[in-house]
């Protein structure tokens, strides 16, 4: 009995063992294919992030209602271009110290991984706007460089502005925009698109379009960039000449300031390229790179609507940056090494999209408003009348979605936005 019992103890244990050898094999083999699989699902040669600066959910509910002429039938079926891709999520945006974060560090989140604080770019939480500079913080542009990736920044607000700076820039104060274009011309990013011709140039001189420049250094930027090897493009004409083959650094500044909103833009079309064409000509030219490229894309102007309480510059400006988001999944379609990703910094405005009045549920119309920047008034119930001059950036989460290898992991729960550098970054290996 007692030898029976520690034979079968021996022989439990050795099937036990026997058990544990196979499930350690199979571990193994499930370990390796598991990673096998995943490089291989993750791994993606280009990655084109595009972010609608203050695109918060409502705006885009806007832009489909809009699209459907605000006639509920066709509203059914309206789609943005966006709304076509594979995974969906949602992103809290809150900086190091504000639940309300402005473009800079939102911008240096995405980039960098790294919260930092309001009106800071590139440089971590030690820094202070206006008061002291922190340790500056490695972008994700700047590790693609650094691998051999091509690199591109496309957007419709000054290229110093917050959201492609964070992508370049490191210094303690968004607003040092001539500090900025320095970092720029310094960045060795490939192609660069958008306004901001002012910082380029010294107060006492004028821009090609006729407007002073903002330097006080006396320094032309415009031709050390040339000097370095860039193709330099003022306006629609010189633009839509440019041969891709045959251009390997790109500067493209088609305004003073920022670039028109949409709907100007579309009354004086010879002016400013598109920010879908700029997209377009941006990836033509990033895409022959054998290496693969990294483009960050910003619809900036949809903010400046928001902050103005302008609806048709919204719609305008949601509607034209979803059309550089068409761009770039028709480049993603048909291909599996493009990660597509679109995403927002903020919402702003605090758009609300309500009916007429209380009882008008029926009526079937809407009546946005822009509910921020309002303040309370005292009293036993909360009276917003008081309307500051302009509606301000809001708290609340943004959408984002993906396509494309990786993109997965945009719906995998409540998203941080310095989780979508760790996206970007183990989807280019870097
Ligand atoms: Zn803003």
């Amino acid at each position: 009995m007692l030898k029976a019992t520690s034979e079968a103890i021996n022989v439990n244990t050795r099937m036990l063992l026997g058990l544990l050898a196979l499930a350690a094999v199979a571990c193994l083999v499930h370990t390796s294919i598991a990673q096998g699989v995943s490089d291989q699902n993750a791994s993606a040669k280009n990655v084109i992030l595009l972010i609608g600066d203050g695109m918060g959910f409502p705006q885009l509910t806007l832009a489909r209602i809009a699209k459907a002429n605000e006639n509920l039938t066709e509203y059914g079926p309206s789609r943005l271009f966006m709304d076509s891709m594979d995974q969906t999520g949602y992103v809290r945006t809150s900086s190091s110290n504000s639940f309300v974060t402005d473009s800079a560090p939102a911008a240096t989140a995405m980039a960098t991984g790294q919260k930092t604080n309001n009106g800071v770019l590139g440089e971590d939480v030690t820094a202070i706007q206006y008061v002291r500079d922190g340790a500056n913080l490695t972008t994700i542009l700047e590790m693609a460089e650094k691998t051999g990736l091509s690199t591109g920044l496309v957007t419709t607000t000054r290229i110093t502005h917050a959201t492609p700076a964070g992508f370049y820039a490191h210094v303690d104060n968004r607003d040092n925009e001539s500090e900025i274009a320095d970092q720029l011309l310094n960045s060795n990013v490939e192609v660069m698109m958008g306004g901001g011709l002012q910082y380029f140039v010294d107060k006492n001189e004028s821009d090609p379009i006729g407007s002073k420049g903002k330097r006080t250094d006396g320094r032309d930027l415009l031709q050390e960039f040339q000097a370095k090897g860039y193709v330099f493009v003022y306006n629609e004409s010189a633009f839509q000449r440019i041969d891709a083959n045959n251009t390997e650094k790109l500067l493209g500044l088609f305004d003073s300031s920022h670039m028109l909103y949409e709907r100007e833009r579309e009354l004086s079309p010879e002016k400013e390229p598109s920010v879908a064409e700029m997209t377009g000509k941006a990836i033509s030219i990033l895409s022959k790179n054998d290496k693969g490229f990294f483009l960050m894309v910003e619809g900036g102007r949809i903010d400046h609507a928001c902050h103005a309480r302008n609806l048709s510059n919204t719609i305008g400006d949601t509607l034209a940056f979803d059309d550089a988001v068409k761009t770039a999944l028709d480049f993603a379609s048909g291909r599996n090494d493009t990660l597509v990703i679109v995403t927002a910094d903020h919402e702003c405005g605090g758009l609300v999209l309500q009916p007429e009045n209380l009882s008008s549920y029926e009526s079937g119309s809407i009546n946005p408003i822009f509910a921020s920047g309002t303040t309370k008034t005292p009293g036993p119930r909360y009276d917003f009348i008081t309307e500051m001059e302009e509606a301000t950036h809001t708290a609340v989460d943004v959408p984002i979605m993906a396509t494309g290898p990786g993109a997965e992991k945009v719906s995998r729960g409540m998203l941080d936005n310095t989780q979508i550098f760790s996206i970007i970054r183990e989807a280019l290996g870097l």
